[in-house]
């Protein structure tokens, strides 16, 4: 039986965790001199320490530990005086010593929190997703497989393993779950990742490209009907590669469960694997307990005791919290809430203040930005950052609109020609001739014409009805093909016909 996501959260509430691994931007590897740089051949940045060969000894990498530590605090996180390593056992083929270096019961970052907000039906609401722990740990290296139409190792002739990617420090982010997200379970996912997102890049501790694989999302989803305390069995969608396929694999998490406890049927707790063509999740392997890993402290490292004035200087170098800066940015520039949340929704927040840090205005730039260009952006399907218009070409839109160089409506055709790659805002006024026509001589001759080609018109407007006016202005906007500025227009004819302009 097919059930409908209203079907689902009518009867069921659903309860989120979610797994982040980001992977720092470190030039060497997490416990050897190795170069982590991407792209590079396969199997060339590789060593004893992260090919696992025998008696071959891991050494800490310093950065690491502080890039954890600074991820940590960003996430309101205590961080631990004492933790340590351990080995986590299990067989992959592109993991060749059969155990991960990871922490286990010592993680470095425990017990924090993320805010993150949506746009529900009554408005932007506010969730906070509570953090568990933020621990250090060693990627794997990476199997290819060959020979299949697909990629994947069903159908494929044979696999072919690079080690470039075996020992890239990990932070592996766990959320405590998340009930009370209800029906909007997807939605708070994909902001929470977003969020998360957004703090990495600030933090400068990695790409966060999910679609290279530096940042990469484990969802949880358990349901159980409303009002149950007990929590259901979850099921774990692995590696989901981008902010659009976090929101779907929840939803479509959910309803495959509600579909399965709707049929009397139960939820097996397993790995899953999202697939972008269909939106929905196959089966992978059937999860492990933590017991199966066989967890033991890594005898070869010794524990990591940062201090706390190590802590505390990094603390200091901490960009503005994001919730904070919200707050301070909306007073700013005296935004109301609703189109505080457009500017988040859109994503436009950065961008809206790098203009305005450039001398725009800030109700101009976010009426540029979420207007017009977002406008641009959803025609072509993509968002307003990944446009040929930066924040220093909207300033200088903004200035020319100001000082009255510039309409609104030839503000338009600027930003559409510099979107096409015309050039600057002042190449494409130039080259596609788009200048106020300021000169008074030149529009009261557009005036005049107006007024001859409309004789009866202008009559009326004599005779004190100047609603009639709008037809001669029309014509004298046509006449400039759009370049004067309508107001004057309206001025210089009303006070050529004797009216007053008010
Ligand atoms: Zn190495
Ligand atoms: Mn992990």
């Amino acid at each position: 039986m097919s059930l409908t996501y209203e079907d689902v959260i009518a009867k069921y509430e659903p309860v989120l965790g979610l797994e982040v691994h980001v992977e720092l931007n470190t030039k060497s590897k997490m416990f050897c001199g190795c170069s982590t740089i991407f792209g590079a051949e396969p199997n060339t940045q590789t060593c004893p320490v992260c090919l696992g060969m025998p008696g071959a000894l891991p050494v800490v990498n310093e950065k690491a530990i502080e890039s954890a530590i600074l991820i940590g605090l960003a996430l309101h996180c205590d961080i631990a005086p004492y933790s340590r390593f351990s080995r986590k056992n299990y067989f992959y083929p592109d993991m060749p010593k059969n155990d991960q270096i990871s922490q286990y019961d010592e993680p470095i970052c425990i017990n924090g929190y993320l805010d993150v907000e949506i746009e529900t039906d009554e408005g932007p609401k506010q969730f906070r997703v509570e953090i568990e722990r933020a621990h250090m740990e060693e990627d794997t290296g990476k199997s290819l497989h060959m020979g299949g139409a697909t990629g994947r190792i069903h159908g494929a002739d044979y696999s072919l393993l690079d080690f470039n990617r075996a020992g890239i420090p990990l932070v592996e982010i766990v959320t405590k779950i998340v009930p009370g997200t209800g029906k909007y379970a997807p939605e708070v996912a994909k902001a929470y990742v977003a969020e998360l997102q957004k703090i990495l890049r600030s933090l400068g501790v990695s790409d966060v490209r999910m679609e290279q694989g530096s940042l990469r999302c484990d969802a949880n989803v358990s349901l159980r009907l409303i009002g149950e305390k007990t929590l259901g069995t979850r099921s774990e969608t692995k590696n989901v590669n981008s902010l659009r396929s976090v929101e779907r694999a929840v939803r479509g998490e959910m309803i495959r469960h509600a579909e399965l406890l709707n049929d009397g049927k139960k939820v097996v707790q397993e790995t899953r694997h999202f697939q972008e063509e269909t939106g929905l999740t196959r089966s992978g392997r059937s999860k492990e307990q933590a017991e199966d890993y066989r967890y033991f402290p890594e005898p070869d490292l010794v524990p990591v005791e940062p201090n706390a004035a190590w802590i505390e200087k990094l603390r200091a170098t901490l960009p503005e919290d994001p919730t904070k800066r919200r707050k301070r940015l909306q007073a700013e520039w005296s935004v109301p809430d609703k189109e505080m949340a457009a500017m988040i929704n859109a994503d436009a927040l950065d961008i809206v203040e790098a203009t305005v840090n450039l001398g725009a205005d800030p109700a101009r730039a976010r009426g540029w930005w979420l207007g017009e260009i977002s406008r641009i952006a959803n025609e072509k399907e993509v968002s307003i950052s990944e446009l040929s218009i930066s924040p220093s070409d909207v300033a200088e839109i903004v200035t020319l609109v100001e000082k009255g160089d510039l309409t609104d409506k030839l503000a338009r055709q600027v930003i559409e020609g510099v979107i096409n790659g015309e050039g600057k805002p002042a190449q494409v006024i130039e080259s596609r001739g788009l200048k106020v026509v300021s000169d008074e001589s030149a529009l009261m001759a557009a005036i005049e014409r107006a007024i001859a080609s409309q004789p009866e018109t202008a009559e009326k407007v004599r005779n004190g009805h100047i609603p009639a006016a709008g037809a001669l202005i029309g014509a004298v906007m046509k006449d400039t093909k759009g370049q004067a500025d309508a107001a004057r227009v309206r001025e210089l004819l009303l006070g050529h016909l004797g009216q007053s302009s008010d």
